[in-house]
């Protein structure tokens, strides 16, 4: 049998919950997800017994990890209906959006180069932008308004003779609310610029297909989509590529010289497994995700005042939800909440500052509100009875949680620093 290859039918059912320690329910799925235990198993033989360097050539433990590696690709590829050779293996979505960003910048021989992207990427796009800044790039980030959705025209205001890329996330992190990836890479096909998109949060969650996208670049991470931390991928279409996208990595050669280092090739035959099950299980994942969030909703609405959903609703990922309460202090909200579930508000890589999130600030969301915020994220092992009882222990935390004055007269925010435990 083929590495991660199901002998029978795939469904959502047939995946199996990881045994769960003791512990708040787990809806912070847009920080990470649990390795699927159908890819942790497809996985374990390649640490243990086939363990080769598929880079070895003359023996057969090179050969058995090379075909692994081989199938893993073709997988992912076939997950962005994209040919094998246009994936190129990285360690996760932060390095694809620094090889995307740092790579082409690297490669570009123009004497003026301007970079575009917007006010609500991840850390992992805007710091490498700020970093092209310092090197005498000129840079654009757009604006993003309340619904969270980039605008196209706002995207092709910006546009000069001489941009060079163009980098749009394909939905945010935060918010879930997807960008129309296809309308602002067309527009950036005809003006010339190349097109990245960080489709971290989407790979695997709904159909992709880099073609129809006009994506240049996509970057996608593993642990988002059922597989271990530490692997991901940069798709690199036929524009990015003959000499037009920089290595940030050299040594063997590996990766078509795009990406030295040896393959983890249990890492690799985890990703292509995960993308074997999210092919197979994301329409029917995405439409119980979707329900289970719209039950939550409906209940929190029907029992609380002053609740805000924050970013367009139609437009978003199906596992998310992120709200805001009026009236509320954040950091007790935070307290009576965290223990019974876990939850994020605003991003996971900021929360040990616990600052609001600079995506709500972005959207326009005022500081209360954002300071209020909870990000849900449903996921592949989410039950309808833990939605139920993340309901009643939101509506506790909120009415524990309400300011004594009413609207207009809002206590000052304490100071939020050392909230976590
Ligand atoms: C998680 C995430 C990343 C970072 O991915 P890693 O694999 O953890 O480096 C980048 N962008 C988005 C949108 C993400 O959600």
């Amino acid at each position: 049998m083929e590495p991660g290859r199901a002998s029978t039918q795939l469904s959502a059912t047939d995946a199996r919950a990881p045994a769960r320690v003791r512990g708040p329910i787990y809806l912070d799925h847009h920080a990470t997800t649990p390795c699927d235990p159908r890819v942790a198993e497809a996985m374990l033989p390649y640490l243990v017994e086939r363990f080769g360097n598929s880079g070895s050539r003359l023996h057969a433990y090179g050969w058995e990890a090379e075909g692994a590696v081989d199938i893993a690709r073709a997988r992912v590829a076939e997950l962005l209906c994209a040919e094998r050779d246009e994936v190129v293996f990285t360690s996760g979505a932060t390095e694809s959006n620094n090889l995307a960003l740092l790579g082409v910048f690297q490669a570009s021989r123009q004497a003026r180069r301007h970079v575009v992207t917007t006010a609500i990427e991840h850390k992992s796009v805007l710091e490498p932008v700020r970093w092209l800044e310092r090197q005498g790039c000129e840079v654009t980030v757009l604006r993003v308004p309340r619904d969270g959705r980039v605008r196209e025209e706002h995207v092709r205001a910006v546009l000069r003779p001489h941009t060079l890329l163009v980098s749009v996330m394909h939905a945010n992190n935060e918010t879930g609310v997807l960008n129309d990836v296809a309308a602002i890479g067309r527009l950036c096909r005809e003006q010339g610029a190349l097109f990245h998109t960080d489709a971290a949060q989407t790979c695997g969650k709904m159909p992709l297909d880099v073609r129809a996208l006009h994506v240049d670049l996509l970057s996608l991470s593993g642990h988002k989509l059922y597989a271990p931390k530490g692997i991901g991928a940069l798709y690199v279409g036929p524009r990015a590529s003959r000499g037009r996208l920089a290595p940030l990595l050299l040594g063997g050669g590996q990766e078509g010289g795009m990406r030295a280092g040896t393959l983890p090739v249990h890492q690799l035959v985890a990703l292509g497994s995960a993308c074997e099950f999210a092919m197979a299980e994301m329409q029917e994942e995405g439409v119980r995700l979707l329900r289970l969030r719209t039950r939550l909703l409906d209940t929190l609405r029907e029992r609380l005042q002053g609740l805000h959903v924050n970013g367009d609703l139609d437009h978003r990922l199906s596992g998310n939800l992120n709200i805001s309460f009026e009236d509320v202090d954040g950091e007790l909200l935070i307290e009576r909440l965290q223990h019974h579930v876990a939850f994020s508000t605003g991003s996971a890589c900021m929360s040990t500052s616990l600052r609001p999130s600079h995506v709500l600030l972005a959207l326009g969301v005022s500081e209360d509100l954002a300071n209020a915020s909870l990000r849900l994220g449903l996921g592949r092992f989410t039950t309808q009875e833990e939605v139920d009882a993340t309901a009643e222990h939101i509506v506790r935390a909120v009415e524990e949680a309400r300011l004594p004055s009413t609207r207009g007269n809002a206590a000052p925010t304490r100071a939020r620093e050392g909230v976590r435990p």
